[in-house]
């Protein structure tokens, strides 16, 4: 209503405006004096006279000295019988200059047409204008069953990826090549009988480029990509997200050879029949007509289905079997050569100085995905120019590791001096315990800057990438996370509401041992608890008993004998380390943070 009202205001003011032009137009801005055919044969008589311009009966009279006059005659009576009739001599009348005009067409026009048409114009395009607003809302009404697939083009250069730009997964990468291969020159492959996946499901956690793994392998088979998230198709209507479907493979077909990614799959192919809450009717729907779709392309046509998921285990069985989604490639988190290759790709448009060591950020980040990397680079960079320096430093980057894992540094929030001395004793005490403790993660950073939600900071990390982890290393780990409770209570014989985390750690861990991974000796080889996961948030809610009473108190047992076996080894370790431990604290009070390396000569000396 308030747009109606805004448009009919533009158009007044067109109107007004254009009204205006017109009256001063047509209006000369000096008007010529009227004056009668007596007084204009006087003038000419006085030979006054320069010019007279004749349109139909209106005379037009311009003198000598350059002014204009006005006077009108009779219809159909030539000027120069008129003046003959009131005796103005030949002689005279050969010195006038006499111009006739007929009426001028455009005038009849301006002043007589105009006016009238114009404001039946001027309504006229205003309601086409607003017919045309409320189609264009109307018209998406229609187009709701349009696929919002974006289209990417192999001609445009500035958003082409190849596999250049991807870093590592060399397994995937090699996985894709036969796709790439087939878009490129799909014959070879058709005279050798051989079938071409229709369906290839990246599988990776978030941020290890599935996304842009998909984008490659059309920049490199140079055709045209079109990409859509699955939380696309589904809309409140039912009935909506398969005629997406429908329309994004039929705009496909016309454009073969060509990809069609759908991102995020597992947000409409959740397993069927499984829906909580109202939405599952249309997913269903849709994933449905997917099937349908999957099924209904011809193989080796030239159209490849990509889809990414980071959650396959959710997914409908129905995608998987052969035929359709059946060729999955899998992205792993990267190990540190491909970590170092990533953070060579990202660093490429940043200046950055002679002393970064992207070898040694590699190493300090485990875990990082590609997303995560670029990341850590973007807020290098944004913490450089912070810095008003010209270059990102290895300063920058180190720094903004810390921010990426714990969180910005919170300098506004100020720990009193006795509150920084615990948290100094505390992160110490954690710091030792895993000095002495050969198959923990090895101690990166000490810290009593406060990030996130944490006072302090004790940063660990596994030396390299591990997949398996054994009993040993969980238990010096929770002993690890026991080590800033036990310090507080050795040092202050209190402990602080600072524990909590670490608590909380340390009982989660020490259960998982116990009911996962089948690492007491008394409860035996097997899993308790089955974990349900309400499928519509993808989480796990609730924990269904699968055990007695009995082995609930066993469990509760079993937990209790690791935590104080831990508590026992990192309290020993503190009582005979009782020098270090201060000796780490105060130089945390005085420096605040400690590296590694400064940590390792301490701990040595
Ligand atoms: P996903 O789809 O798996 O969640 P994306 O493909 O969206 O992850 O990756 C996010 C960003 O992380 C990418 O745009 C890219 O810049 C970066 N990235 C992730 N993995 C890599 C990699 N292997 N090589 C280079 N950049 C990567
Ligand atoms: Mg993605
Ligand atoms: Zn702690």
């Amino acid at each position: 209503m308030k747009n109606l009202l805004k448009n009919f205001l533009i158009f007044l003011i067109i109107f007004l405006v254009i009204a205006g032009v017109f009256s001063l137009t047509s209006s000369d801005n000096k008007k010529p004096q009227e004056i009668s055919i007596s007084q204009l044969v006087q003038e000419i008589q006085e030979d006054k006279v320069k010019e007279i311009v004749v349109t139909d009966n209106s005379l037009n009279i311009l003198l000598v000295n350059q002014e204009k006059q006005l006077t009108l005659k009779e219809d159909n009576q030539p000027l120069t019988e008129l003046l003959a009739n009131y005796g103005v001599g030949s002689d005279k009348l050969s010195k006038l200059s006499i111009k006739v005009k007929t009426a001028n067409n455009r005038n009849v026009f301006l002043t007589v047409i105009l006016p009238i048409l114009l404001p039946f114009l001027l309504l006229v395009g205003f309601f086409y204008y607003l017919s045309n607003q409320m189609k264009g809302s109307g018209m998406q009404a229609f187009k709701f069953g349009e696929s919002k697939a974006r289209q990417v083009n192999p001609k445009d250069k500035r958003t082409k990826v190849t596999f250049q730009n991807v870093a590592g997964v060399h397994e995937a990468k090699e996985a894709l090549q036969d796709v790439v291969k087939f878009l490129k020159s799909p014959k070879n492959f058709i005279n050798m009988g051989a079938k071409i996946p229709k369906g290839v499901l990246l599988i990776g956690m978030p941020g290890t480029g599935k996304t842009l793994l998909a984008r490659a392998v059309a920049g490199e088979a140079n055709v045209p990509f079109f990409h859509i998230s699955g939380s696309e198709f589904v809309e409140m209507f039912v009935g909506v997200g398969a005629s997406r479907v429908r329309d994004l493979f039929r705009r496909a077909q016309k454009n073969l050879p060509c990809i069609i990614f759908i991102d995020e799959l597992d947000a409409v192919g959740r397993v069927r029949g499984s829906g909580v809450g109202g939405s599952h009717d249309e997913r269903e729907q849709t994933l449905n007509q997917i099937l349908v779709e999957l099924d209904g392309f011809e193989p080796n046509s030239g159209l490849v289905v990509m889809a990414a998921t980071n959650r396959p285990d959710i997914l409908d069985p129905a995608l998987l079997r052969p035929g359709r989604f059946d060729r999955k490639v899998i992205l792993d988190i990267p190990d540190i050569k491909d970590r170092e290759f990533i953070l060579k790709i990202h660093s490429a448009g940043k200046p950055l100085a002679s002393n970064v060591n992207l070898h040694q950020i590699a190493e300090r980040t485990p875990g990082f995905s590609g997303a995560d990397l670029e990341n850590l680079l973007n807020e290098a960079a944004i913490l450089t120019v912070k810095n008003n320096k010209k270059k990102v430093g290895h300063e920058e980057i180190l720094e903004s590791i810390d921010k990426v894992l714990l969180g910005p540094e919170r300098k506004s929030h100020i720990l009193s001096d006795k509150e920084k001395n615990i948290v100094a004793f505390h992160e110490a005490g954690h710091a030792i315990v895993s000095w002495n403790l050969p198959s923990c993660d090895p101690v990166h950073k000490v810290s009593i800057i406060s990030r996130g939600q944490a006072a302090g900071y004790t940063l660990r990390m596994p030396e390299e990438e591990k997949y398996l982890r054994s009993k040993p290393e969980f238990l010096d780990n929770i002993a690890v996370y026991l080590g800033g409770y036990i310090s507080e209570k050795l040092t202050f014989k209190e402990v602080t509401t600072g524990a909590s985390n670490d608590l909380r750690q340390v009982t989660h861990l020490s259960r998982k041992l116990v009911t996962e991974f089948g690492m007491s000796d008394i409860l035996g080889p097997r899993t308790f608890g089955e974990k349900e996961e309400l499928i519509f948030l993808g989480r796990e809610i609730s924990e269904r008993r699968d055990y007695s009473e009995k082995i609930a108190q066993t469990i509760d047992e079993e937990v209790s004998k690791i935590i104080n076996l831990c508590y026992n080894r990192a309290q020993e370790i503190l009582e005979k380390n009782k020098e270090k431990l201060e000796e780490v604290a105060k130089i945390l009070l005085k420096k605040e943070t400690i590296e590694k390396e400064e940590f390792a000569k301490i701990m040595k000396n």
